[in-house]
């Protein structure tokens, strides 16, 4: 399996798969750009290269996650600056081997909610126009904090189907937001499965975001904990890691870092949860 971590580029983006590699990490994400701002960034081909090139030696799966105010939401207005970013995220996340591009569904502060769908389908749609390689525009659920779009499987489906090039879309699932939205109650990993596969959600389903919950089901509340520290629990994860739909694709913490600074600790502790062993 592919279990890791978030991960800085403080030292580029091969410093970040060395980084996963020294973690025993079969997986990690970082952020192809600044984080917190909408601004473009220049691809270090030679960084983004020897990135791929390591991953790919050694067995590593990598997600890069877009910026955070990247909103595909958005009306047509700004839905260009969008879609330049979508591209330019997609065009590194390429260069370094990665899957995807993680991207939040989207927020729609409108009167009408079918706009926002719309507006999203739209970005998509230009995104997908612009960009040819094969790393893909990876979806995430959200919590519902402050949003209505993006809580359940169908309408990620639903979104993905009415797009020009669905192909160029999969999923990432986050464990936190799935629970927090309601979308998955914790002892219903099978019922859930089963559904999303019945609707083409996990055969579409390329990363997860492994993330415990520090508010109880349903709260609609964003806040990540530690695996086996919150909500969720020990054995609703057992029941996530043993689903055949997460044996080949990245599983990646966004958790708050151990004492020592790293998620080694909580990297193998995740292995043990999914009885793997912690050399791989
Ligand atoms: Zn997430």
């Amino acid at each position: 399996m592919y279990i890791g971590s978030h991960i800085s580029t403080r030292n580029g983006y091969l410093g970040a798969a060395k980084t996963a590699a020294q973690l025993k990490a079969g997986a990690f994400q970082y952020f192809p750009m600044n984080p917190r701002s909408l601004s473009l960034k220049n691809v270090n081909e030679k960084d983004a290269a020897a990135c791929a090139k390591f991953c790919k030696d050694n067995g590593i799966l990598s997600i890069g996650h877009a910026p955070y105010p990247l909103n595909p939401a958005v009306d047509e207005t700004e839905r260009e600056l969008m879609v330049k970013l979508l591209v330019n995220g997609l065009e590194i996340t390429e260069a370094c081997g990665s899957v995807g591009l993680v991207v939040h569904f989207g927020k729609y502060v409108g009167k009408d909610p079918l706009q926002g769908y719309k507006n999203i389908i739209q970005c998509l749609n230009s995104t997908a126009r612009q960009f040819q390689g094969s790393s893909l525009i990876l979806l995430e659920n959200q919590a519902g904090e402050g949003s209505q779009l993006g809580l359940t499987m169908e309408e990620m489906v639903q979104v993905r189907k009415l797009c020009e090039q669905p192909e160029t879309i999969g999923f990432c699932l986050d464990t936190c937001h799935a629970f927090a939205s309601g979308m998955w109650k914790g002892s219903d990993w099978s019922e859930m499965e089963n559904r999303g596969a019945a609707i083409d959600y996990f055969p579409h389903l390329k990363a997860v975001h492994l993330n415990d919950s520090v508010h109880p089901l349903g709260s609609r509340r964003d806040r990540h904990a530690n695996i086996g520290s919150g909500y969720i629990g020990n054995e609703w994860m057992k029941s996530v890691l043993a689903s055949p739909y997460v044996k080949h694709i990245p599983i990646v913490l966004e958790t708050g870092t151990g004492t020592d600074g790293t998620h080694r600790q909580e990297i193998a502790h995740v292995k043990a949860l999914a009885g793997v062993s912690d050399s791989l």
